[in-house]
């Protein structure tokens, strides 16, 4: 899952309208923002295998620490905990913990049964909608489109960077999103680890965006 954890990261905005596009993101992307930290780290393993799923070439060997239910929860409770002692906002607490959690719902929605409950746990969950072209690009796309679509209206432009930037940076997500299902598999899984770790600047981005568009009441 790539769009649709930005996408639910956007829409949550209307629900937390005080907490930055970037928190929103940095919490419905965490497992993936710390997965690549892991791989590097030869803690977690990810293998190039074409034709794994339809649509993606991986085969996610190992990631217990950044993809098991259990440990999802785990850093949904660091990540909202951390956030309630920074900012005392218990809806935008509550809604930073769901976001982390919503990460794993959506992965196991279309990942083959690959992600572990616990670690060490064989029970594995995973819907497997990548093996289906047509039910991948419409979950990701919808999930996407909605979440633009209620940012959008959820706020506006303060001036033309929180105009611009934020078109740029829709349309920067979906052009990696078809250059990843277009392109060839990657060379390796060190090279997967470094671009995924790309995904720490899109959470970048979205604080920027964010500064320069207000919440509409
Ligand atoms: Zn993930």
């Amino acid at each position: 899952m790539f769009l649709g954890h930005y996408g639910v990261g956007l829409a949550a905005k209307k629900v937390a309208p005080k907490t930055s596009l970037g928190t929103l993101w940095f919490a419905a992307l965490f497992l993936d923002l710390i997965w690549p930290i892991f791989l590097l780290a030869g803690i977690e393993r990810v293998e190039i295998d074409p034709g794994n799923t339809l649509v993606t070439p991986f085969d996610f060997v190992s990631y217990p620490f950044s993809h098991s239910l259990l440990a999802a929860f785990g850093w949904s409770f660091l990540l909202a905990g951390v956030y309630w002692l920074i900012r005392r906002d218990a809806s935008g607490t509550a809604i930073i913990g769901l976001l982390v959690i919503s990460h794993w719902v959506l992965d196991a929605l279309v990942h083959r049964p690959d992600l572990p409950l616990y670690p060490g746990s064989s029970r594995m969950a995973g819907l497997g909608l990548w093996n289906s072209w047509r039910d991948t690009l419409l979950l990701e796309g919808v999930i996407f489109a909605w979440g633009v679509a209620v940012y959008r209206s959820a706020t506006r432009p303060r001036d033309a960077v929180g105009k611009y930037a934020f078109r740029t940076l829709m349309f920067f997500l979906v052009l990696v999103y078809i250059g990843s299902l277009v392109g060839p598999p990657p060379p390796s899984s060190q090279y997967v680890a470094i671009m995924a770790l790309g995904q720490w600047l899109m959470v970048l981005w979205a604080y920027w965006v964010d500064r320069h568009r207000e919440a509409v009441h």
